[in-house]
């Protein structure tokens, strides 16, 4: 399926692409009380609207009550009074449901939070901030463009060259560098293959939706691996250095010292 045939699930649609089947499908909005759901159409936003339909009724009563405040806020209320026998609203929490799989997503606000809408590995927590950021970011949008993900991991990793001291304006120049102090030669291997399959990424039409999902796989295992040989790697040998009794790191450095003295 191209990417233009592809409806990403939003609070504003009544049909999208499930995100458990995949298939363009009906979905069916309920407020998380199910039974109090609307009709066929219903969804919990008008288009344009920055406030709920539900939310509504507490616009009156910004400033002047928390629960209001944290309702147009958008956060997640469990309102404490039953409107039904024992039941209880949870405000700006959602569950569509899919015609095709009968499965149900949950909502927070604008936001679907189950299922999980990313692919991809976890950073190695070892990264710098902000290249763990893009390397977020490329796990959330690769369900939905596995081209963008592919752009943001090359990215991750030009920033990771510059952060390990090299030029950071030939991938190719900077990891030949790294390789000659040190780093795997399969890094250089597996980077000759992502620069085949990048170039190929940005026209789009030459890969199908399969060949570049296992590309971003690729990239993602790349990135951390560059990490964990560079980064990882002596931040371990720094905590084995440090976890050594305080006597013979003193010795070690007296010895040092010494050496350095003559
Ligand atoms: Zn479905």
């Amino acid at each position: 399926m191209s990417d233009d045939a592809h409806k990403v699930p939003a609070v504003t649609e009544s049909a999208f692409n499930c995100p458990h089947c995949d298939a363009f499908a009906h979905q069916s909005w309920f407020p998380l009380l199910a039974a109090r759901g609307g009709a066929d159409q219903w969804t919990p936003y008008e288009q344009n609207s920055s406030i709920s339909k539900a939310s509504q009724r507490f616009v009156e009563d910004r400033g002047k009550s928390n629960l209001a405040d944290d309702v147009l806020d958008g956060k997640a209320v469990l309102e404490n009074h039953t409107i039904t026998s024992s039941l209880q609203p949870i405000h700006n929490v959602w569950a569509s449901r899919c015609s095709h799989c009968q499965e149900l997503a949950v909502w927070v606000n604008k936001k679907m939070v189950y299922p999980s809408a990313t692919l991809g590995i976890r950073p190695n927590q070892d990264l710098p901030d902000d290249i763990k950021s893009i390397f977020e970011e490329a796990r959330q949008v690769a369900p939905i463009s596995a081209r963008s993900a592919a752009a943001l991991l090359r990215l991750c990793i030009e920033r990771l060259c510059v952060f390990l001291g090299e030029k950071g304006k030939s991938l190719y120049d900077d990891i030949a560098s790294l390789v000659k102090k040190g780093l795997p030669l399969d890094v250089q291997k597996m980077l000759d293959y992502v620069r085949v399959t990048g170039n190929d990424a940005v026209h789009p039409g030459k890969l199908d939706e399969g060949d570049s999902k296992e590309d971003v796989n690729t990239l993602f295992k790349l990135v951390n691996f560059i990490a964990d040989q560079t980064i990882s790697k002596q931040q371990q040998i720094d905590n084995l250095y440090d976890s050594l009794p305080e006597n013979v790191r003193s010795g070690i450095e007296r010895r040092d010292q010494d050496k350095s003295c003559k």
